[in-house]
């Protein structure tokens, strides 16, 4: 068997040795539009004593910044799973709004450059993605500082700016950046999907608390060069809360499938079954995918782990919003649906059987295997329990779901069973074997 490396979620770690000529063409395009319209900004602007003075007070903040948060930032980069919002814009938006354009561009390069240096030797940090970071936050610096100068305020100073357009060049900035980003995405061969355009709640709401004290940097550098100093302060805060949110949800989340594990599974299922008390009912699936270990033998871990992740996003694409999905080890998925009849419940489980048998092992995407037949499907067998005629607590639920799941198995596999009911629901025998 041999497996090609999965299509990236983002260009972090990427190689650009046998990248496919587009990318390089679009790459060194973008670098060299940037290059040519930040160096005839800066050709074209008056030189002033000030804005050397703002530029020098800015850069020497991204340094003791990058100094300061460099322990918290490398374990942020280190847990990552997709691009970290870019802390050093606070510096560069600030830039915009208190710099000529071609020193505001100045400043995002030689803040890049510093960047590049001192994280060169770290994992994933190549120069060219470094280069292409850079020359992005000099074209977003660019056209926010052109929303700027539509406003009608003469003098680069914060609070004369109006409202609407500090706001409209902050949009601006974040979605040329992000645009450019997801560009390379796309090129390297990831799909533009919602959330690399749209980002993370999580992550959004840090690049707009960044950039806000972006805005707050402006401010007092224009009055109080010196006082800026202070900023650095929040933006620590900033990015160790950053990290503590990051760790908070690496112990809930599990890393093969994204869905809840088996710990946190268990604290929300909990919950919902105490807000459901005795009035309403609830139910609990237990899923395990028949002869997995077979999948595994003849197409290898690496296709076994793509099944899994996939079976994990169509058990969440056939549920409800509030439903609760887990992985509770191994093959072996769990789920909590919550104000549902026992009809209902026995429905969304042949809905989730169905949807897990429509699975080819030829379509789980960045992987591919020479071994095996790859037209075969996935299948699953599911058990099912209801509160409160199964069980009034959680684990007496689990204990009889776990008990319909070893009836469906022994059934056949690929089919359902309802606790209780010795005779597992008909349907077509496993593809999987
Ligand atoms: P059954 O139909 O009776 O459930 O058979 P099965 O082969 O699915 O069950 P068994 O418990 O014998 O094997 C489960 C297999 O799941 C064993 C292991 O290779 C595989 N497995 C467990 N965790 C992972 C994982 O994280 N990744 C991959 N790729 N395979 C896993
Ligand atoms: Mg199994
Ligand atoms: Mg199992």
């Amino acid at each position: 068997m041999t497996s090609r490396t999965p299509v990236p979620s983002s260009w972090q770690g990427a190689r650009l040795r046998g990248a496919p000529s587009r990318l390089i063409v679009a790459l060194l395009s973008l670098e060299l539009l940037a290059l040519v319209l930040g160096g005839f900004a800066l050709a074209t602007a008056e030189p002033n004593g000030a804005s050397w003075r703002r530029l020098a007070i800015l850069f020497a903040l991204g340094v003791v910044f990058e100094e300061l948060a460099r322990k918290v930032g490398k374990q942020r980069l280190l847990i990552s799973s997709g691009p970290q919002p870019d802390m050093t814009s606070v510096w560069t938006f600030a830039g915009t709004l208190v710099l000529a354009p071609g020193y505001a561009a100045l400043l995002a390069a030689v803040l890049a450059a510093y960047l590049w240096i001192r994280q060169q030797r770290e994992a994933g940090q190549f120069l060219y993605r470094k280069v292409y970071s850079g020359a992005t936050i000099v074209l977003a610096c660019l056209a926010a500082s052109a929303v700027l100068s539509h406003s009608g305020a003469s003098v680069l100073a914060p609070t004369q700016y109006p409202a609407v357009y500090i706001a409209l060049a902050l949009v601006v900035y974040t979605c040329v950046n992000r645009l450019l980003i997801s560009l390379a995405v796309v090129l390297m061969g990831g799909s533009m999907t919602r959330s690399i355009i749209l980002g993370k709640w999580d992550d959004n709401l840090l690049e707009l608390a960044t950039l806000c004290l972006g805005y707050v940097t402006a401010v007092i550098i224009v009055h109080q060069p010196w006082l800026t100093v202070v900023v650095l302060i929040p933006m620590v805060l900033l990015q160790r809360g950053a990290l503590v949110e990051q760790l908070e949800q690496m112990s809930t989340i599990d890393a093969k499938t994204q869905l809840l594990n088996a710990l946190a599974w268990h604290q929300f299922a909990a919950r919902a079954l105490t807000r459901a008390g005795r009035t309403s009912s609830a139910a609990v699936l237990v899923i395990d995918l028949d002869h997995f270990k077979a999948v595994n033998d003849v197409h290898g871990h690496l296709v076994g782990d793509a099944a899994l992740f996939q079976v994990g996003l169509s058990i969440k694409q056939e549920l409800r919003q509030g439903d609760i999905v887990g992985r509770f080890g191994g093959e072996e998925f769990v789920v909590m649906l919550p104000d549902l009849e026992v009809e209902v419940a026995s429905q969304v489980a042949e809905r989730v059987r169905a949807r897990i048998a429509t699975i080819l092992l030829s379509d789980l995407q960045g992987v591919h295997t020479d071994g095996g037949d790859c037209r075969h499907a996935l299948s699953a067998s599911i058990g099912v329990a209801m509160f409160p005629d199964h069980a009034a607590d959680l684990g007496g639920l689990l204990q009889a779901a776990d008990a319909a799941l070893y009836v469906a198995k022994h059934g056949g596999r690929n089919r359902i069973a309802l606790a209780g009911n010795r005779d597992p629901d008909q349907a077509p025998v496993s593809l999987a074997s």
